[in-house]
């Protein structure tokens, strides 16, 4: 997302945010790192914009531009497995006016840079049998991640509508397509979801001796259909992807929003079926 928009801020207003990008890109790959995402604000009142909200801190905000970066205070929630990562992508959550132009902001950090503060609940204690991963010792652990006050240098920023209220525009286009890659991805890593379920409502059938049986086979073939559409529907969205302005790749929109609506649907059914065969 951020190469696809860092590119297209640049030859809207002649800044230099895809060649900075770029340049983390390299020291994130070079360097085999790992990403925690954090778009999501705390928002406070859901009717009201950022710069109208009761408490200024609702959305993440820049509240200092200096010429060697930026300073923001306020925080993201709900963030998967910060505590694990190595490096922190920061984004905006929604389309910003011009009164938001302080919350249009966009930048990367190590995890445990000053001033960053990770408040986690690892949400399983059940310790990996097979292979050692960290979640695997620790659970997954979403994060509430408190910015106090913290200096973002120049080379890791990559949008500011406090330093140019120009980039503020931006933000939505950021925020939405970060969210379609997050689809498009979903629609790869939910049907393995899926098929733990069916696995698991297949072995609980065949426990049960129910196995054989035209109600069981029906709610197994109801699994594995879910798994094999959200996986057909995600696959379909790349190869009917078209290739932005700077290069990179955006996956088919409808194709992608229909695999992932249909995957965020069906998961309750998914549960409910294998609630029903353990009995
Ligand atoms: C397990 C998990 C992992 C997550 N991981 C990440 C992560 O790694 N990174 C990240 O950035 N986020 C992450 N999130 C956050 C997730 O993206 C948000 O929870 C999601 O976008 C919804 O936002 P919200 O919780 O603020 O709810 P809202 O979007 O505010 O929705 C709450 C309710 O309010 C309604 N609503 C909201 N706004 C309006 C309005 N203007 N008018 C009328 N109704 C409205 C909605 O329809 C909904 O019914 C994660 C969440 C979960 C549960």
């Amino acid at each position: 997302a951020l190469s696809v928009i860092t590119y297209e801020l640049d030859q809207a207003l002649g800044t230099d945010h895809y060649e900075r990008f770029k340049k983390y890109l390299e020291y994130f790959q070079e360097n085999d790192l790992v990403a925690s995402a954090a778009q999501t604000d705390a928002k406070g009142d859901r009717l009201k914009r950022p710069h109208e909200q009761e408490d200024p801190d609702q959305y993440l905000r820049v509240i200092e531009t200096r010429d060697d970066g930026i300073v923001v205070r306020g925080c993201k929630v709900s963030i998967t497995n910060t505590p694990y990562a190595d490096e922190l992508i920061v984004l905006p959550c929604r389309y910003m006016g011009p009164e938001d132009k302080d919350y249009a902001v966009s930048f990367a950090l190590p995890t445990d840079w000053d001033g960053v503060k990770l408040l986690t609940r690892p949400a399983s204690f059940r310790k990996s049998k097979h292979m050692e991963f960290p979640a695997g010792n620790f659970g997954d652990a979403e994060t509430f991640i408190i910015f106090d006050d913290v200096f973002v240098p120049n080379d890791r920023i990559f949008l500011n509508g406090n330093g140019d209220p120009r980039q503020t525009a931006y933000a939505g286009f950021l925020a939405l397509m970060f969210a379609h890659y997050h689809r498009h991805s979903y629609t790869g890593c939910k049907p393995a979801i899926t098929e733990v379920i069916a696995s698991a409502a297949a072995l609980v059938a065949e426990y049960n001796g129910i196995e054989k049986t035209s109600h069981v086979q029906d709610k197994l073939s109801h699994l594995i259909g879910t798994a094999e559409l959200v996986f057909a529907a995600g696959e379909s969205s790349a190869k009917h992807s078209e290739k932005a302005p700077s290069g990179t790749q955006v996956p088919d929109e409808i194709l992608t929003n229909a695999g992932r609506r249909l995957a965020g649907e069906m998961i309750y059914d998914e549960y409910k079926i294998l609630a029903d065969l353990s009995g």
